[in-house]
């Protein structure tokens, strides 16, 4: 797994818990999934870190395409998602 830190791979589990990441609705019902989110103690940069997994947004409990598509609809988050969005290259110009 991906060390969420520095991006190095990792092969050994140092915890994990199950967390709950708002996804996507379907139709007018409020769409939900429970992930195991995996902890790694990373070797490069010795941190306990979570992995990183690619659909996840850096808001805790939301997708990425959540927040794609809802940014502007969820209260609080925006500023955040600003965030992701200079890191992804997508800011307005
Ligand atoms: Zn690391």
């Amino acid at each position: 797994m991906v060390c969420g830190g520095c991006g190095a791979v990792n092969h050994a589990t140092y915890d994990s818990k199950v967390r709950r990441v708002r996804d996507l609705p379907c139709g007018d019902m409020r769409v939900y999934l429970e992930v195991e989110i995996r902890r790694v103690k990373c070797t490069k940069c010795g941190k306990v870190r979570q992995e990183k997994l690619d659909w996840l947004s850096d808001n805790p409990g939301f997708t990425k395409r959540f927040v794609f598509f809802y940014r502007s609809e969820v209260p609080g988050v925006v500023d955040k998602v600003r965030g992701y969005r200079d890191e992804a290259g997508l800011e307005d110009r």
